[in-house]
């Protein structure tokens, strides 16, 4: 699903890659082969590799459309940086912005950029480099960042005077826009525009925002990594090995899911597979995914 709308929004998907390599059960520490078998029916071939025991992570921005404005919804990994310990995203070369002009939007037409939290692929393409250095990729745009975020990567927050994960990260993708005065630091919920509104979604990282799209009618929850793969729907309890915190992750993650049962939220994940996004119903104790629009 590349275009599809929202009450008065148009929401398109612009994709940088897709690592198919990943495995789950390292992914998710608390997956066993007992869960894997009672959710395989419906989650292979689509959704998982059964043969190899795989899943795949699709890098991918939301771009959201209103009349007045031009936002997107996280900026997947960025060219040219190092990411050792990251394969699949080291030193990328990728038509990502070509792909966003094909989408109708160039780099000036954007206003704000969203990055539900400060992973490697979430922050990447809010710079790029010009001249070896690292510069704001949206020149007109306002980076919206929550400030429970930003806050970890300061040395005097941090834990037995380690950095956290993605550090390196934050510094080539987050501090360049804080020093060329684009940002904005938010914190607890904050109305972008008449139609946006971010609200905290803790767990996987200190500060992971969530973002409520639409109207009083017609809402899409675009949930960042709240939910990876659609398995957490039917087994909300799983929180992967990069979560900050699991288990408020699993109850954001519920959370997130009873809004979206209760109220009909059209759930857009940035990592699932095609069709990329699906509405959520209950079923028995947890949830049922619902493909596509
Ligand atoms: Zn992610």
């Amino acid at each position: 699903m590349d275009c599809f709308s929202v009450a008065d929004l148009t929401v398109q998907r612009v994709e940088e890659f897709v690592d198919s390599t990943c495995d789950p059960m390292m992914f998710f520490p608390d997956l066993t082969p007992e869960i894997v078998a009672r959710n395989l029916d419906w989650i292979a071939p689509r959704f998982w590799n059964a043969e190899r025991n795989t899943i795949s992570i699709t890098m991918q921005t939301w771009i959201v459309k209103s009349k007045h404005h031009t936002v997107l919804v996280d900026t997947c990994n960025g060219n040219h940086k190092p990411r050792p310990y990251f394969p699949a995203a080291d030193q990328l070369n990728t038509p990502y912005l070509e792909r966003l002009k094909a989408a109708g939007v160039s780099p000036e037409d954007v206003d704000f950029v969203f990055c539900t939290h400060m992973h490697v692929d979430h922050v990447g393409w809010n710079t790029r480099l010009e001249n070896g250095r690292w510069v704001p990729t949206f020149p007109n745009a306002k980076y919206l960042f929550a400030q429970k975020e930003y806050d970890q990567y300061l040395p005097e927050n941090f834990i037995d005077g380690k950095a956290p994960l993605f550090m390196d990260v934050f510094e080539d993708s987050v501090l360049p826009v804080i020093a060329a005065g684009k940002a904005q630091m938010v914190d607890g919920e904050h109305q972008v525009n008449d139609s946006l509104r971010i609200v905290p979604a803790p767990g996987h990282t200190p500060g992971h925002y969530i973002v409520h799209a639409g109207s009083a009618d017609e809402t899409a929850l675009f949930i960042g990594d709240a939910i990876h793969n659609p398995i957490q729907i039917a087994e909300p309890q799983l929180s992967t090995a990069f979560c900050t915190d699991g288990k408020l992750a699993a109850r954001s993650r519920i959370r997130i899911l009873e809004d979206c049962a209760e109220h009909g939220h059209l759930l857009v994940p940035t990592h699932f597979d095609p069709p990329h996004i699906g509405h959520v119903r209950r079923k028995a104790q947890a949830f049922e995914f619902l493909p596509g629009r």
